[in-house]
């Protein structure tokens, strides 16, 4: 039996059809090859979130529904079948969790956003999503910064475990577009959003505000017409701390911070 060789995207696999000897590695790659092979858009690579050599498809950075077409120059990364699986509904969510705050529809992008956001709430597919919406409105108190509770408003619930693992992708996909390198599962991603930030233990925001300062000293990378922007830092002695300032439509500020394990100053 020969052994055909053919490259696919600058890598040399074996072919599919004649394979003398393989390892486990490369029967691995044959069956994401026999899952992918009707998609056009895959190309074999590197993983961006997990490192892996596998059959990718472009995964946009931020989700490309935050920005009012048409779209140009957007983030993507290769993403592999596993870390791109469910994405798009997650994605779903954090557009309209971020475009349901009152203070981001000063943006004009926001409001195109928020428009076409409505209308993809009226197919079919998105029902539970639409019930997962009006569930999630409700009261919220409102008190002084003493605590002095002043009466209810309108609110909403926000599930922020979506809205971090969203946040979190966005961030390993930043490190992976600056760097070329993947930070990997193992490395941590610590997020400090601006609704908890007077929450943290006063050490923890001692920490940090250098961080918030500095970064805020740099020149900031713009995607769209406001609509997201990101300042970074990566530490020289350890490639996989890296403070991240990211924000979107002009508000919705955040800090991400990676690191093996607690955050470190950078
Ligand atoms: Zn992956």
């Amino acid at each position: 039996m020969l052994c055909h060789v053919e490259s696919i995207s600058g890598y040399m696999v074996e072919s599919l059809t004649s394979i003398p000897y393989c390892n486990e590695n490369s029967l691995r790659i044959i069956r994401e090859l026999k899952m992918v092979k009707h998609s056009k858009k895959s190309t074999l690579n590197i993983c961006a979130y997990c490192g892996t050599l596998s059959y990718t498809t472009p995964d946009h950075i931020p989700p490309k529904n935050l920005f009012p077409k048409p779209w140009k120059n957007l983030i993507s990364v290769p993403a592999c079948k596993v870390c791109h699986a469910n994405t798009s509904k997650d994605d779903e969510y954090f557009r309209l969790k971020i475009l349901m705050r009152e203070d981001v529809l000063s943006n004009p992008g926001a409001r195109i956003a928020w428009k076409v956001a409505l209308r993809s709430l009226t197919k079919t597919e998105a029902t539970g999503l639409r019930k997962k919406v009006v569930l999630d409105l409700t009261n919220v108190e409102m008190r002084t910064q003493s605590g002095l509770y002043v009466g209810t408003r309108p609110g909403y619930n926000v599930d922020m475990n979506r809205i971090r693992s969203v946040l979190q992708r966005i961030v390993r996909g930043l490190y992976f577009r600056e760097t070329g390198n993947v930070l990997g599962l193992n490395t941590k991603v610590h997020l400090y959003m601006d609704d908890d930030f007077i929450e943290l233990p006063s050490h923890t925001r001692d920490e940090i505000q250098p961080v918030i300062l500095y970064l805020a000293s740099l020149p900031p990378i713009t995607i769209g017409e406001n609509i997201f922007l990101y300042r970074y830092h990566i530490a020289k002695k350890d490639s996989t701390v890296s403070a991240w300032g990211l924000s979107f439509y002009g508000k919705f500020p955040f800090l991400a911070m990676t690191g093996p394990s607690t955050p470190k100053p950078v």
